[in-house]
């Protein structure tokens, strides 16, 4: 074993596995510790590629989808293995669920939802948004001793000549509790909101879930993801709950975001803090989301949405 200490970095989800490694390096540029990326029964090569100094490669049975159950047993072991208590996660609906398990199994402080980190004073510090993106929470935590959930798309992935080690290894699973029967790939992910360049978000001024193919052209012809606001999701069950935006759901940054029957309220707002422009179409001309939009159009989502797809449709065949 390294006489450095070690930072392990875990997410299921590639990309944000990616991200994690950069946000290690910032940390290892003051307190030098080395970087070990695990993947857990996924390719461990493009990691390798990333900057950081080990790939550990966990071969744990044969079922590609990894619960917050098995990761936390995982990550615990190499916990052990490596002699550390220091952890990055990604903050997704899984990784929050592994943030709770491994504090508790570890016995370490975890922060969840940071996009932010930074080591100050001889602690690390993080940054995540509180009440309802009002303000900024900076929290700290012990240098040597934490679990820190980063949100998707906070620091950027990095590709690097020099290949980091890949170390393979096989756990045996215990029994878990739950075991998953059966994975449908959903229409909408999470993940294609927080990469989508463009976001066509629809909120409760929709009367029916069927109405729902009213939004759908829009998206296709502008080449938007659709996302919603938390009652579509949440209350009504008529969208995936990965693809609610805000406070509670997922943060967004697409270079264009198009609401349609979303008031505004802030704990929805918070979600779309770093898209570029906002354009807002709500029949009610007092609704908050036209303080916080570019472009606001007022009236019928029924009659306006047919016809905004057409122009468009109209404009990209002239531009043919
Ligand atoms: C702790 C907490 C966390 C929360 N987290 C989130 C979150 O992450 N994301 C989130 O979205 N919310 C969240 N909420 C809920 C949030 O406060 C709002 O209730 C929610 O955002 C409202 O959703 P909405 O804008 O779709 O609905 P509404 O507020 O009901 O707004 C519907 C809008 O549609 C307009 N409308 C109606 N009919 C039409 C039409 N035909 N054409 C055009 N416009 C029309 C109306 O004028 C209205 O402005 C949270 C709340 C709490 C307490």
């Amino acid at each position: 074993m390294s006489s450095y200490s070690s930072i392990l970095t875990y997410s299921e989800d590639e990309e944000i596995g990616l991200e994690l490694i950069t946000a290690a390096k910032e940390i290892s540029k003051v307190f030098s510790h080395q970087i070990i990326a695990v993947t857990i029964n996924t390719d461990p090569s493009i990691l390798a590629t990333s900057g950081c100094d080990i790939v550990c490669s966990v071969s744990v049975g044969t079922d590609p989808y990894v619960s917050p159950e098995t990761a936390a047993v995982v990550l615990e072991q190499l916990s052990k293995k490596y002699n550390t208590k220091m952890l990055l996660i990604g903050s997704t609906k899984d990784g929050k669920e592994l943030a709770g398990r491994l504090s508790g199994m570890l016995q370490i402080p975890a922060a969840t939802d940071c996009y932010k980190l930074y080591p100050e004073d001889g602690e690390l510090r993080v940054e995540r948004m509180a009440f309802g993106g009002r303000v900024v929470a900076t929290a700290s935590l012990p240098k040597d001793s934490y679990l820190i959930a980063l949100k998707a798309r906070s620091y950027k992935k990095m590709n690097e000549q020099n290949k980091g080690k890949i170390e393979h290894i096989e756990l045996p699973l215990k029994e878990q509790s739950v075991k998953v029967v059966n994975i449908s790939k959903q229409a909408i992910s999470a993940l294609d909101l927080t990469k989508a360049e463009k976001i066509v978000s629809v909120g409760r001024g929709l009367r029916r879930k069927e109405d729902l193919s009213v939004i759908e052209p829009l998206a296709n012809v502008l080449g938007a993801a659709i996302g919603c606001s938390r009652p579509l999701a949440a209350d009504l069950g008529w969208m995936p709950e990965e693809a609610h935006i805000g406070l509670s759901g997922i943060q967004v940054k697409p270079k264009l975001y198009v609401a349609i029957g979303i008031s505004g309220q802030l704990q929805h707002m918070a979600g779309v803090k770093d898209a570029g422009i906002i354009v807002a179409i709500n029949q009610d001309k007092s609704a908050p989301i036209f303080s916080d939009c570019d472009y606001g159009i007022v009236g019928d989502l029924y009659q306006i949405i047919p016809e905004l797809t057409k122009q468009i449709e109209a404009i990209k065949k002239q531009s043919l």
